[in-house]
């Protein structure tokens, strides 16, 4: 059943679709056409197993966190350590599918665009890897916040450009890259990093990160012998989460908790809450919730996780909030700032500024949860990218 959604033309319900100038029609139709023949292909499977596990240290483990649970008085929490893989964030997952799209494709070359960095370097990683060349597009703001990760990328290989226009964030970076794909699109595969964009990408990058929810729901059955009641994931474009929801979508009594990031607070007008505080509309290619003021400009998105400022979100997001299968909440920055310490103090492991908005969604939420209920968070990142920025 699940996998009706979306649909052929790539619509979650009303969201979702293809909103793109003509000369990209054509790419993205080749790229659907690879990846349906790549889904029904074992092979492939194989081949994306094979590097998930022997390259990028899948399975991850599901780590029962007591301190927190005990100082949170919540029964058991669970965190799903995607830190803990390769380059240090949930990322590789999808750049790992994508690049072996790319070489079946025959393309050469591979663009991304990054806001915290980490898709940069999880591209600029297979890109090494595969031996492409890589241009990655980055905000000049970002590129002063991330600079670690600029150092990285450089390293392995890939330009690193950077993009002047607009609020110099994620949002601007992407736009670049999107120009950049129709001018080169005969040799060049873009890698969306997140759930957003035209279809095919929602729905594919999706399936790659669908990984986390896979392996974390055989993880708590044999642990636990039950379901979870609560999963919970930062939402920026909505990959870690939705990685995680997916598997579960039909497990009914299970419920799922995305959180955005609400900056300065919601009533600022600076934060990134798109499900929270947005507007139907369409951005990137694809109708989702968006940040935009009345005249229909996109507004300016705020988080101190950059990998979280963004004004958009994948329509998937906002297909399971309009049927009620996920709730939103949004953290702000000064919560997260206490998420991130509580983490690191509580149970010595450093979250991503990002992650560190789920662990600050229990702390501020969590008496909610039901007396002997099991939450598992998506720790979508580590933290050492973050650490100039927390203090
Ligand atoms: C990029 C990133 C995010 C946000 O992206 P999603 O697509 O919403 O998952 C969250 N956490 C980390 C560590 C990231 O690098």
């Amino acid at each position: 059943m699940k996998d009706k959604i979306p649909d052929k033309t790539g619509h979650f319900g009303i969201f979702g679709g293809r909103f793109v100038p003509e000369t990209l029609i054509y790419a993205l139709d080749e790229l659907e056409k690879e990846y349906s023949r790549a889904r029904k292909d074992k092979k492939f499977a194989e081949e994306f197993g094979y590097y998930l596990r022997e390259y990028a240290g899948r399975p991850t483990p599901l780590y029962l966190a007591k301190n927190l649970s005990r100082y949170l008085g919540i029964k058991k929490i669970y965190l799903k350590r995607e830190d803990l893989l390769h380059t240090g964030a949930h990322k590789i997952n999808n750049t790992l599918g994508q690049v072996l799209l790319a070489v079946k494709m025959g393309k050469k070359r591979l663009i991304a665009e990054t806001g915290a960095g980490q898709h940069g370097v999880a591209t600029a990683t297979v890109a090494a890897l595969f031996g492409l060349e890589c241009d990655v597009y980055m905000g000049e703001e970002d590129i002063h916040r991330q600079a670690l990760n600029v150092m990285r990328m450089k390293l392995l290989g890939a330009r690193v450009i950077s993009v002047k226009s607009g609020t110099q964030t994620l949002k601007d970076a992407m736009t670049e890259a999107l120009r950049d794909w129709v001018t080169n699109v005969r040799n060049t595969y873009y890698v969306i990093g997140t759930v957003a964009g035209p279809h095919p990408y929602p729905e594919m990058v999706r399936n790659f990160q669908s990984v986390i929810g896979t392996e974390a729901r055989a993880q708590i059955l044999k642990k636990e012998n039950r379901l979870p009641g609560y999963l919970v994931a930062c939402v920026g474009g909505g990959s870690n989460a939705i990685g995680l929801f997916h598997p579960f979508f039909n497990d009914k009594n299970v419920r799922m908790i995305g959180v955005e990031a609400a900056g300065l607070g919601l009533s600022s007008g600076k934060h990134s809450a798109s499900l929270e505080a947005g507007e139907v509309g369409i951005l990137h290619g694809s109708k989702s919730k968006i940040l935009e003021d009345k005249f229909g400009q996109i507004k300016n998105a705020h988080s101190i996780a950059a990998g979280l400022d963004y004004p958009g979100v994948g329509p998937e997001h906002a297909y399971y909030q309009k049927i009620k299968r996920a709730d939103y909440a949004a953290i702000t920055d000064k919560e997260a700032l206490e998420g991130f310490k509580l983490l690191s103090q509580r149970e010595g492991i450093i979250p991503a500024l990002e992650s560190a908005h789920a662990i600050a969604y229990l702390k501020k939420s969590g008496k909610i949860f039901k007396k002997n209920a099991i939450v598992i968070v998506c720790l979508s990142g580590r933290g050492d990218k973050d650490l100039h920025e927390s203090h």
